[in-house]
């Protein structure tokens, strides 16, 4: 996408910068911004280190300018005072945009996350898909006529967008996660302004051009690049802000919460997960084994969902288990263009070190290691943040190393000897995102599924999920819902209309003789 005016994607080395652009970053009433302070932040490809792009560092003041850009939009009432189907018109068009240019979105989001180029082509697909769930679903709801009973009134339950929108997103799915959230939120006629995780901001910056060329109007959509505790905080505080949607860390999504009930803000929180993988004995071994690995490898066990607890019928551990671990250690670790690799690199050399302290501390609580646990140090895996396929045996609820998430490819294994069993270990946990059964007995894969407490279940199956159906978590995984129509109601008020045709006095007050 040639037309990308100052965005300075270095590794992508398709962008043409007029020498006075500002560095990207600050996008508001429709433009590239000079920041406050000028301050940069150079992104680098967790694989190798090198420079994917230089961004703005932007502070409370940028994000600041940014709410007010989204302020000034939804106030002007134009945006929100366009038809549904038309602001769905924006959101096809967008999908087109997408699939267009869609290799130059897989790049940057693999360079900046380290992932495969072609699980970023994935989800750039699945990025377009949420689109084009949402611009398709345009104008079929209405709100409902309520029958008052009386033939002199009507009564209407309508929709109506909640207005300035922030939108805080992690690193793990940069622009699927940003997507979940500025679609719904722009069909239902707010404007927004997304904050990006700091280490990955290269997609997020491609949006902003890519929904100006989609027909959006300026100052709908707005960014602001930088850290949390700076320009984060500024979302959730706000009093223009109207309604933050936030996914994340527990802790963080815990201090948006806080920071937003000064001013009573509508808080929507997608936060992390530590899921359950029940495999009963009669599963089908080969399905069961195969996707036991994608569940908790799969992006090196970066994802909310992974299956990073097994939970194993005892008859078939040691079996089970020997063929897992044979498997998992010959996972091939690499970059993003590395054809041969089958994973990538964890987010940051801070967080592999987080992990590695993780598994050491399990092992410290009495965790068997099987496999991985090692930070690599030689050859191209000690340049990159790469950490092995790591699987922890002999665990039990009461482990730190159960309880929390790692957000690294870190496998617990716990047995079980009847199905309540396995329920109540699935169900132990302060989180509540999703799990998976593993069972060719029908019946029983119904009643476990209805008695798991987590928003996603899988029978057979790990990782599936459709723009149509809702994503989100019991408990500690959050309180919103992403996805379906429930996503999008997140981001509606609801109005109750009543008109009297016929207007009357009441005469519930006796009016006084005029005097
Ligand atoms: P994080 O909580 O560190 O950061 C997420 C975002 O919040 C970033 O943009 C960060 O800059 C911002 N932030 C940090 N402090 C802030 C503050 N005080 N105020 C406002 N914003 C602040 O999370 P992460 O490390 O980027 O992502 C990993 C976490 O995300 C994991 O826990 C994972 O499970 C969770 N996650 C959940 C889902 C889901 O759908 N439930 C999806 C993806 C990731």
């Amino acid at each position: 996408m040639n037309r990308v005016q100052g965005v300075q994607l270095t590794g992508l080395g398709t962008v043409t910068v007029p020498d006075d652009a500002p560095v990207p970053g600050l996008f508001a009433n429709g433009r590239w911004t000079e920041t406050a302070t000028g301050y940069t932040r150079v992104i680098r490809c967790p694989a190798d280190g090198e420079q994917v792009a230089e961004v703005a560092e932007c502070t409370a003041a940028d994000a600041g300018e940014a709410v007010a850009s989204a302020r000034r939009a939804f106030d002007s009432g134009a945006w929100p005072g366009t038809s549904e189907k038309a602001r769905g018109q924006v959101l096809l068009r967008t999908a087109e945009l997408l699939e267009r240019d869609k290799a130059l979105y897989a790049r940057a989001e693999a360079l900046d996350t380290g992932k495969r180029y072609v699980e970023a082509e994935y989800d750039i697909d699945d990025i377009a898909a949420c689109f084009r769930y949402y611009g398709g679903i345009a104008g079929t709801d209405a709100g409902r006529v309520i029958d008052t009973g009386n033939p002199g009134s009507i009564s209407r339950v309508v929709h109506a967008p909640v207005g300035v929108c922030g939108l805080i997103t992690p690193w793990n799915y940069p622009l699927l996660q940003a997507s979940w959230k500025v679609a719904p939120a722009l069909l239902a006629g707010n404007t927004f302004v997304l904050k990006p995780s700091e280490l990955t901001p290269s997609t997020a910056i491609l949006l902003m051009e890519t929904l100006l060329e989609a027909g959006l109007p300026p100052g709908v959509a707005n960014l602001v690049t930088g850290t949390g505790p700076e320009v984060g905080a500024v979302l959730s505080e706000s009093p223009d802000v109207d309604l933050v949607s936030f996914t994340g860390g527990l802790a963080t999504g815990i201090s948006i919460m806080k920071a937003a009930a000064d001013t009573v803000k509508r808080v929507a929180l997608e936060l992390g997960g530590k899921n359950p993988n029940i495999v009963f004995a009669d599963a089908d071994r080969e399905s069961a084994l195969d996707n036991a690995l994608t569940a908790v490898f799969l992006h090196s066990g970066q994802v909310c969902s992974a299956g990073t607890r097994l939970i194993i019928e005892e008859s078939i551990h040691d079996e089970f288990m020997a063929e897992l671990v044979r498997r998992a250690q010959s996972i091939r670790l690499g970059g993003p263009f590395d054809e041969r690799a089958e994973t990538g690199p964890l987010i940051s050399a801070a967080h592999r070190d987080r992990v590695h302290a993780y598994v050491q501390a399990g092992i410290a609580e009495g965790a068997t290691l099987l496999c991985g646990g090692y930070i690599p140090d030689t050859g191209a895996l000690a340049i990159g943040s790469y950490y092995p396929p790591t699987i922890l045996d002999d665990c039990h609820t009461s482990m730190n190393a159960v309880q929390e998430e790692s957000f690294g490819p870190v496998l617990t294994v716990e047995t079980f000897s009847t199905e309540q069993e396995a329920i109540m270990l699935a169900n132990d946990t302060a989180y509540g995102l999703a799990g998976a059964v593993w069972t060719n007995d029908g019946s029983r894969a119904q009643r476990v599924a209805g008695s798991l407490r987590h928003g996603t279940v899988w029978i057979n199956d790990y990782h599936p999920y459709l723009p149509q159906a809702e994503w989100g978590g019991f408990g500690k995984s959050g309180n919103g819902r992403e996805l379906g129509l429930q996503g999008l109601a997140e981001y509606r008020e609801t109005k109750h209309i009543w008109q009297n045709i016929n207007p009357q006095p009441s005469h519930w007050f006796e009016s006084p003789p005029a005097g």
